[in-house]
């Protein structure tokens, strides 16, 4: 697909998709980093769920880097990995009190140090914190969706992103993937896409037979 044409896309679904905008609940640039580091392999909607109890109790990254291990876990224990992901959160509590004054970085090479936080993760932190990401999120709804529309012939992240970043100005890099996953959220799910109540249809090389597009294989058991 053109770079034009991708952009018309982009405007048509940012306009089905106002107030598309990152579903984790956070106060700050410290509340973002830590449940973004939950939400791998887990909801918004559970994030949310404990994240009020967590930030209740340690609301710094000075306090979580001296919380207990074992009352984090106990806080986190409803989303899967908890242990590992109490490890991280504890750990990247720390790494911020000792390198970086208790304060969350603003580079990605910065963020990836951090324990739990891959490109992904810091990309969401960058953009939605700062409004200065360093690439594009691409999750499992950018992901479907970037094939669905014909804006990537890839099938990995790494190489779908790279895409992304050539066809959309930087500038629009944060709202695309949070348009992208509203998208796929609300319309273009994995399983049953909505393709009638779709404002891209017509443009959709996928449309109306979208449901082998973009899914992961099914595994073999
Ligand atoms: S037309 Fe269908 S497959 Fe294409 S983006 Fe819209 S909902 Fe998804």
């Amino acid at each position: 697909m053109s770079a034009a044409k991708a952009r018309s896309v982009f405007a048509a679904l940012r306009a089905q998709h106002p107030d598309a905008h990152c579903e984790l609940d956070h106060d700050g640039p410290f509340q973002l980093l830590v449940a973004t580091v939950l939400s791998a392999q887990s909801t918004d909607v559970m994030v949310n769920k404990i994240t009020p109890e967590l930030f209740r109790r340690w609301n710094s990254p000075q306090a979580l880097a001296a919380a207990p291990p074992a009352e984090v876990e106990h806080v986190l224990s409803r989303i899967g990995m908890f242990r590992q992901k109490t490890r991280n959160v504890i750990g990247l509590s720390k790494l911020l009190v000792e390198r970086h004054a208790g304060l969350v970085p603003r580079s990605l090479a910065e963020l990836v140090e951090l324990p739990g936080v891959g490109r992904k993760t810091a990309n969401v932190v960058l953009g939605v914190a700062f409004g200065a990401p360093e690439g594009v999120v691409v999750d499992t709804h950018v992901q479907r969706i970037s094939q669905r529309l014909g804006l990537t012939q890839h099938d990995e992240p790494p190489e779908i992103e790279q895409d992304l970043m050539r066809l959309f100005e930087r500038t629009d890099w944060d709202a695309l993937s949070h348009v992208l996953i509203f998208h796929g959220r609300r319309v273009c799910s994995a399983r049953k896409p909505a393709c009638s109540a779709c404002s891209v249809q017509k443009s959709c090389p996928s449309a109306f037979h979208a449901e082998l597009v973009g899914r992961k294989p099914v595994r073999a058991r």
